[in-house]
């Protein structure tokens, strides 16, 4: 078993029993300075025998034996460890003596004292005359007591047990207030102290035996720790300390012989709070025996202030991020909302309508756009005032409102009229839906202004769904209002769909039907083309005229066969009519050529349609015609519209196709408007427009 060297306290408390023992025994031998307990019982008895002498002489004279006797007996009962007294004449008679003196005294060894029994000689007239026998108890203490009873060895013992007690108790009060730190080498101290981080070496018990400067700079309370002072009785650090004292991160680091590092402290209060991280390691002699502790105490207040400060400049960030989000959301809703109604403004409206439309063309869902104007609102204004006109605007706008998805489009469009886009619905869903948005006004805007008795609002509707005439936004929205305009005329309080009147006038008989692709032949065209000229002047309507051609026929012929010139023409054909409006008439002219005739549509619907028409067509092709065919088939699109007033039927008709060869010249495979009155179109174009 391996014993660990005792503690520098014990050691030195040893040390100095040692020295002290040492030093009596010395003295005892030298100065005999102990006193001899045998010879100063002897000497005490040789003086009693002595004195009872002198007194026997004197007595034995005058007196009677037995009241000597009795004295004697007296003396023995008073006299510690006597145990009897006689009086021997010179010839050996006993002359007097206690009652037990002849049987315990042992005779034959003349006058001469041992230490049980004393003979003291009498003497009478200057001559020898006898002796006093005193016998003592004999001294029949066991050895080892009798040394125990030696004052050196008492004194030995009292030194050892006292003495360590003493001199423990004033060598440890001594260390504690002996600096080691005076014992460390100024220049060493020179560089603990040049150390930014604060240093405490403690000993096994946590008490400072060094601090550094840094350490002492920590706090004033540090400034003052004397030496040998417990760490936790500086209140600054207690405070922050674990209950326990075990817990402690020196005590921790003792008793588990490894260094932890970054027990996290806050340390004080108020201004005096600081942020310490403590890294304790045990420090150990060379026996390996724990001997004390190695502190560094790092202040991180300013590190956390800046954390702080950090966190709460983030945090004031984000909260103005969010007024100046809330901020943006607000001016957003005053720049796109009508205040009144909350709906979209015109601007919002257009804007958000883009990307509506885009979708719709290329999901091919459909829109419908409905025209929702108040009837009569003038009137609700003149009756009961503009308070309650504003009320009603705000119902309305509310019931439109509910009826719409989150995808769906309101615009208050101007005073007491909206405009509502929808997707995904067909003709008659949007009849449907235009008819409920209708009735739920009349049932329930009048009755939600309980202010005003019997109030009755009802609206007109105008409804106009994507198609080849309403192909562009503005001419959705026109032709919705057209339809709104016609449902006012038709009595208010009435939904209006589509005008489909025109379809009936540019009606041709069957006879001028092409039997290949169901559209018009060329002289069922020239009969369409003549009555909706007609008809458009009628009407004080623009009519447009759309002619597409195949590019590169002949090529088409000669390579793919007339199978795959016939395909191409007749799909391009069946393309038109299913693309184009009802309104419209579609003739297929010959193997080459198309035409699309487009009462009440000016040039610019006329083109967006020819584009979606060259658009889409290819892929159509593709469907019917092998791949190689198809790739190779162009389309070139002549377009031309006339006002109402314009002359001639047939000039429609020719200034469409002049464009379309104009296209086939330029490189075709693309659309071209009729230019203005420049007829430049010659020879070459009417050659090139026979079949
Ligand atoms: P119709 O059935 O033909 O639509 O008749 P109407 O009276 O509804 O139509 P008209 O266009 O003649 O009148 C609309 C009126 O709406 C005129 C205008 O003073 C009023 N108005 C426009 N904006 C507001 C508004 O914001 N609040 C109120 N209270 N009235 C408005
Ligand atoms: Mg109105
Ligand atoms: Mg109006």
């Amino acid at each position: 078993m391996k014993l660990n060297r005792p503690s520098p306290l014990i050691q030195m408390t040893m040390a100095l029993v040692a020295l002290c023992s040492t030093l009596v025994i010395l003295g005892t031998l030298f100065l005999d300075t102990m006193p001899d307990r045998g010879a100063q019982q002897r000497a005490v008895r040789k003086a009693v025998g002595e004195a009872l002498a002198v007194q026997l002489a004197e007595t034995l004279r005058r007196e009677d034996p037995r009241e000597i006797e009795k004295s004697l007996v007296a003396i023995v009962s008073r006299t510690e460890g006597l145990r009897s007294v006689g009086v021997r004449r010179a010839d050996n008679e006993l002359v007097v003596a206690t009652p037990t003196h002849a049987q315990g005294w042992r005779s034959g060894e003349g006058d001469r004292s041992r230490p049980e029994q004393l003979t003291v000689p009498l003497a009478a007239n200057g001559e020898r005359w006898g002796r006093v026998e005193m016998a003592f108890a004999a001294d029949d203490t066991h050895w080892l007591l009798a040394f125990f009873k030696e004052p050196l060895v008492q004194m030995l013992l009292f030194l050892g047990v006292a003495g360590w007690l003493v001199f423990g108790l004033y060598m440890r009060r001594a260390l504690q207030h002996l600096d080691p730190a005076s014992v460390v080498p100024e220049r060493v101290q020179g560089a603990f102290d040049a150390m930014a981080e604060g240093v405490v070496v403690l000993d096994s018990r946590g008490r400072v035996m060094l601090s550094n400067k840094a350490f002492r700079q920590l706090h004033p309370q540090l400034a003052e720790v004397p030496t040998g002072s417990s760490l936790t009785a500086l209140p600054w650090l207690s405070q922050s300390l674990p209950q326990d004292a075990a817990q402690h991160p020196w005590a921790r680091a003792m008793a588990e012989r490894s260094a932890n590092a970054g027990t996290a402290l806050e340390a004080g209060q108020g201004a005096e709070k600081r942020q310490l991280v403590l890294n304790a390691a045990p420090i150990s002699d060379a026996g390996g025996a724990v001997r004390g502790c190695m502190v560094t105490v790092n202040d991180m207040s300013a590190l956390h202030h800046a954390n702080e400060a950090l966190r709460e400049a983030m945090t004031a960030l984000a909260g103005s991020k969010r007024e100046v989000e809330q901020k943006n959301l607000e001016l957003e809703r005053l720049a796109t909302r009508d205040p009144l109604t909350g709906a979209l403004n015109r601007r919002a409206f257009h804007a958000a309508f883009e990307g509506v439309w885009r979708e719709a063309l290329k999901s091919g869902g459909g829109l419908t756009c409905l025209m929702v104007d108040i009837d009569h609102f003038k009137n609700i204004n003149d009756s009961h005032g503009h308070g309650v006109g504003d009320r009603v605007i705000q119902e309305v706008a509310r019931k439109l409102q509910d009826s719409v998805r989150g995808t769906d489009l309101l615009c208050r469009w101007g005073g007491e009229e909206f405009c509502v886009v929808v997707g995904g619905l067909d003709t008659a869903a949007s009849a449907e839906f235009a008819e409920r948005v209708r009735m739920r006004i009349e049932r329930e805007c009048g009755a939600a202004l309980r202010e005003v008795q019997g109030l009755r609002v009802t609206a007109s509707v105008g409804v106009e769904l994507l198609s080849p005439q309403a192909h562009s936004m503005a001419a959705l929205i026109e032709r919705a209002d057209q339809a709104l305009y016609r449902a006012k005329r038709a009595g208010r309080n009435r939904v209006a769909m589509p005008d489909d009147a025109l379809q009936a006038r540019v009606a041709v008989p069957a006879s001028q039907i092409d039997a290949d692709s169901g559209c018009l032949n060329e002289s069922g065209y020239f009969a369409a083309l003549r009555s909706a000229r007609e008809a458009a002047r009628a009407d004080d309507r623009v009519l447009g005229c759309i002619v597409a051609g195949l590019d590169h026929h002949r090529v088409l012929l000669q390579r793919h066969g007339a199978a795959a010139l016939q395909a191409a023409s007749v799909t391009l054909a069946r393309w038109a009519r299913e693309s184009a409006p009802a309104s419209a008439a579609v003739a297929r002219l010959d193997e080459r050529r198309v035409a699309v005739l487009l009462p009440g549509t000016g040039l610019e619907d006329c083109q967006a349609l020819a584009e979606h028409l060259r658009d889409r067509v290819e892929a159509s092709l593709a469907a019917v015609i092998d791949g190689a065919a198809a790739r190779s088939v162009r389309i070139s699109v002549g377009v031309d519209a006339l006002p109402a007033t314009a002359p001639g039927a047939a000039t429609l008709g020719e200034r469409a196709e002049q464009a379309m060869n104009r296209m086939r010249r330029s490189g075709g495979n693309g659309v071209m408007l009729f230019s203005g009155g420049r007829a430049a179109n010659d020879a070459a174009a009417r050659e090139d427009s026979q079949p």
